[in-house]
């Protein structure tokens, strides 16, 4: 019986790697993918508060770039849609960034049912495609680009107990869930492999006053902003004592940035070792504004809460922290009332976005 060969790991340190420290060396490049959505947007600033130039990919014809423009100054937006296999590599080509950070998903959990295949596409199989660019891209240029996936804590189920951390069982019930999972590992798998600097962020719910209204935290932040400023409005909730580990996206990033710049590539909770409950979250809104009144502006739809989902979810960072020197910095209340306080202003101003609500 003829054994098939494992080629050999290519140690990272083979090729040319950018995170030398050249003082004399241009500027590093990073692309972003999904720079329109949250975590992009920060990251985006982050590293261009770094020194890096950022080249940033939105989704062709129906972006938020729209939304997002006053926040991404300095950046090189691109069009480029996740579905598009073909498209990635010749980004890679022409731009020749040192770091991707692969931020673009399908990214709503719920919605992922109605789209399964869609959701495969977008955060399975461009994984697949990012990846094998990558090789070429070394291959053809002896230049290694050191790549971060967004991974998720949907990844580990709706059973879990206590604080997960990076060897907790991947158990995915979504179709985003299941294709972040498979992603996952093709981000290991390749590391293993071909020796790619290639890590995984395995992020916690981390929420800012810039994410899309149709998650929770944002539509809790603005019924709260909305009675505060004279309009009753309600939002729909399923179960008020689910428990999420929440953090700051500004956080967030800073930890992705330090996993992309560790000499060494893993994979990393990212989370910040609390939990709250959606009740935690309403009290934490309604008290930015100086109320107690949450009970007038909920509507309870046990129908909204899906058995696919976890009724808690903690986060053991640890490694984090260890390896990278990150912890979340800022509080379960200081990232609330920030979000509502936003949201006031710009109920108050009629300016849906600002640089200056950046703070
Ligand atoms: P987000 O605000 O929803 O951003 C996702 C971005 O992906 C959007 O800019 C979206 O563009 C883009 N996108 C979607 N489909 C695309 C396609 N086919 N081609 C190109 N771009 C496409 O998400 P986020 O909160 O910043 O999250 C960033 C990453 O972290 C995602 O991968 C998400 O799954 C993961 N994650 C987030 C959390 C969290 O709590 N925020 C937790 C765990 C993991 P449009 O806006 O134009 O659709």
């Amino acid at each position: 019986m003829s054994a098939t060969r494992r080629p050999s790991p290519r140690p990272p340190h083979t090729v040319r790697s950018a995170w030398m420290d050249d003082v004399q060396a241009p500027p590093r490049t990073a692309l972003i993918t999904g720079v329109s959505g949250q975590d992009g947007m920060y990251l985006a600033r982050h590293l261009l508060a770094q020194g890096w130039q950022v080249v940033g990919t939105v989704r062709p014809g129906i972006s938020s770039l729209a939304r997002m423009a006053p926040y991404l100054a300095g950046v090189e937006i691109v069009e480029h849609d996740l579905t598009d296999a073909l498209g990635f590599g010749d980004l890679v080509s022409r731009h020749a960034p040192q770091a991707v950070y692969n931020l673009a998903a399908f990214s709503a959990v719920g919605r992922s049912w109605d789209q399964p295949e869609l959701a495969a596409r977008t955060n399975h199989l461009a994984v697949v495609e990012m990846l094998q660019s990558l090789l070429r891209h070394r291959d053809k240029n002896a230049q290694d680009v050191r790549f971060f996936q967004a991974s998720t804590a949907e990844v580990f189920g709706s059973e879990v107990e206590g604080p997960l951390d990076e060897e907790s069982s991947h158990r995915p019930r979504t179709p985003y869930a299941i294709a972040k999972s498979a992603a996952h590992h093709l981000v290991i798998s390749y590391r293993e492999r071909y020796g790619l600097h290639a890590s995984n962020g395995i992020l916690f719910n981390h929420e800012s006053p810039f994410r899309g209204q149709q998650f929770v935290a944002g539509k809790i932040a603005r019924v709260a902003a909305s009675a505060a400023c004279g309009r009753h409005t309600t939002v729909a909730l399923g179960d008020l004592d689910v428990e999420r580990d929440w953090g700051s996206a500004a956080d967030y990033v800073d930890a992705m940035a330090r996993a992309v710049g560790h000499e060494v590539p893993d994979d990393y909770i990212i989370g910040t070792g609390q939990t709250h409950t959606l009740r935690d979250m309403l009290t934490a809104a309604f008290a930015a504004v100086g109320r107690d009144d949450m009970e007038d502006h909920v509507e309870l739809m046990p129908h909204l809460w899906s058995a696919t989902q976890a009724q808690a979810l903690l986060a053991d960072p640890a490694k984090a922290a260890r390896q990278l020197g990150w912890s979340a910095s800022t509080s379960f209340d200081e990232l609330v009332s920030g979000m509502v306080e936003v949201d006031v202003r710009r109920i108050t101003t009629g300016v849906a976005e600002s640089e200056a609500y950046l703070g």
